[in-house]
């Protein structure tokens, strides 16, 4: 996903364009991978000081329910990414910096799961670990 993707989604769903919320999205647009909340309001009160940890968190559960952002959590620290488009795929996902790789595979389709009395909606999987460059 890209910002002007995430704009319109944003639009569509009845939600106001504001310059914080475009400073949010431009800032995951720079970075590749999860990124704590903590950072992304670190970033945000450089530009508005006294601005609130709820005000920025409000505005990334936003983005996580209309599927602009894709939310993980490790070490007690909520995290988020720009949702990926295309193919269902799955990540591999650094412990240090938040990068991410692809895996193409999904499990679930492997699985002789028994969905008789049981709809299946959604499903996560993520594999954890560390980059070539994190070691
Ligand atoms: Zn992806
Ligand atoms: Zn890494
Ligand atoms: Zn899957």
């Amino acid at each position: 996903m890209n910002v002007s993707t995430a704009i319109s989604s944003l639009k569509s769903s009845g939600y106001k364009y504001t310059d914080k919320r475009k400073d949010i999205l431009e800032f995951f647009d720079a970075k590749d991978g999860y990124i704590p909340a903590k950072r992304v309001l670190g970033y945000m009160q450089e530009r508005y000081p006294g601005l609130s940890f709820d005000t920025v968190y409000r505005n990334l559960s936003l983005f996580a329910q209309l599927g602009i952002l894709e939310a993980s959590e490790w070490e007690g620290e909520k995290r988020f990414r720009l949702s990926c488009e295309g193919e269902h795929h799955h990540h591999m996902i650094c412990l240090a910096c938040g990068k991410t790789k692809h895996i193409e595979a999904c499990p679930l389709e492997q699985m002789k799961l028994s969905t008789d009395d049981f709809n299946v909606t959604s499903h996560k999987f993520e594999i954890f670990g560390y980059c070539g460059a994190c070691g």
